[in-house]
C-alpha cells in the first residue's frame, strides 16, 4: 500500500477538503486524519462502526506515601515545582521527567501513564477512517499520529493507497505524518506567508527525500503570488499538479458539512482527478 500525506505550511489552507475530496474520488483506499491537535476530516466523512481507543501519551508521578518519610527531597530536585511542601504532586506542573523517582531515597515515588488523548477507526462510504485526538494542552502530538498511523494498518483489506490528512506547520507532528510516505502533496494559497510556508514545507519533505508535490488552492486571488510560487517550484523541481480556483460555493459545501465532490462541482472533480493522475502517474514510473 502506497501512502500519500497532504501538508501545508499551517492550517486552513484547504488540506482537509482536498483530502475528503480525494477520499471521495480516489478507488481502493483507507484514510487517516493525522492533525491530531484539531481533527475535522471527520466532519466531512460519515463515520460507521467506530473502534476507539484510549491513549496514553505522557507519564506523570505519583507517591506511595506508606514508604515517604517525607524528607522533601524530591521536591527539591523537581525543576517544575511540581511537588509541594507537603509533598503531594500537582499534576498540571509533572513533566514526568523521572528525576524525583531517581533522587527519593525511599522508592516511595514511580512514574504512570495517563490518557492524553484517544484514536479510532471507523468504516465509511470511501473506505476505512482513522483519526485522533490529543486533550488540550498534552504533549506528544508526534507520537499519536504515529499511534494513528499505526492503529490503521491492521485494518488494511488489500486497499492501494493511504491518504493522510498531515498536520498543520513543519514540526515534529508533521515529521511523524510524512515519515515513511511515498509522497507528499502540500497545499498552500497565494499569499507571501503561504509562499514562506510553502517553502518550508518542500524542504522539509526534500530534508526526508520524500517526493513533493504542489497543489494552489484558490489560485486566482493573487495571480502574481501564485506566478511567484510556479517559478519557485520550476526552479526546485517540485511539480505543481493542481491549481483549484476559488468558487464560493466550496465555501458554502464546506459550511454546510459538504465536501465539493458532493455538490457535483465539476471542475473542481476534473482539477482534483487530473491532480491524482500526476502524482500516481509519477509514482508508478
Ligand atoms: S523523596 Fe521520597 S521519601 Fe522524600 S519526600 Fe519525596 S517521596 Fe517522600
Ligand atoms: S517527574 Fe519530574 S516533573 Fe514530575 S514531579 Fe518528578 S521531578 Fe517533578
Amino acid at each position: 500500500m502506497k501512502q500519500i500525506a497532504v501538508i501545508s505550511g499551517k492550517g486552513g489552507t484547504g488540506k482537509s477538503t482536498l483530502v475528503a475530496s480525494l477520499s471521495q474520488i480516489v478507488n481502493n483506499k483507507m484514510t487517516a486524519d493525522c492533525d491530531v491537535d484539531a481533527p475535522n476530516l471527520h466532519l466531512l466523512l460519515e463515520e460507521k462502526d467506530q473502534q476507539k481507543w484510549d491513549y496514553s501519551g505522557a507519564k506523570e508521578a505519583r507517591i506511595n506515601y506508606d514508604l515517604c518519610i517525607k524528607c522533601g527531597i524530591c521536591k527539591d530536585v523537581c525543576r517544575f515545582g511540581a511537588i509541594t511542601e507537603d509533598i503531594v504532586i500537582n499534576n498540571l506542573k509533572c513533566e514526568g521527567c523521572n528525576a524525583c523517582v531517581v533522587a527519593c531515597p525511599q522508592d516511595a515515588m514511580y512514574l504512570e501513564e495517563v490518557n492524553t488523548g484517544w484514536t479510532s477507526v471507523s468504516t465509511t462510504e470511501n473506505g476505512t477512517f482513522a483519526h485522533a485526538l490529543l486533550d488540550t494542552g498534552a504533549e506528544g502530538s508526534g507520537k499519536l499520529v504515529t499511534e494513528v498511523r499505526k492503529k490503521i494498518v491492521p485494518f488494511e483489506n488489500g486497499e492501494e493507497w493511504l491518504i493522510i490528512d498531515g498536520s498543520p506547520g513543519i514540526g515534529c507532528s508533521v515529521i511523524a505524518s510524512i515519515t515513511g510516505t511515498d509522497a507528499v502533496i502540500a497545499v498552500t494559497e497565494p499569499t507571501k506567508s503561504g509562499l514562506s510556508d510553502l517553502k518550508r514545507v518542500l524542504d522539509l519533505a526534500k530534508h526526508f527525500s520524500i517526493p513533493a508535490f504542489v497543489c494552489i488552492n484558490k489560485f486566482d486571488l493573487n495571480m502574481d503570488i501564485t506566478n511567484e510560487m510556479e517559478k519557485y517550484c520550476v526552479e526546485k523541481g517540485f511539480m505543481v499538479v493542481g491549481k483549484i480556483p476559488f468558487d464560493p460555493l466550496i465555501v458554502k459545501a464546506l459550511q454546510e458539512y459538504k465536501t465539493p465532490v458532493d455538490t457535483g462541482d465539476q471542475e473542481f472533480i476534473d482539477e482534483i482527478n487530473s491532480l491524482w493522475n500526476k502524482v500516481t502517474e509519477y509514482l508508478s514510473q
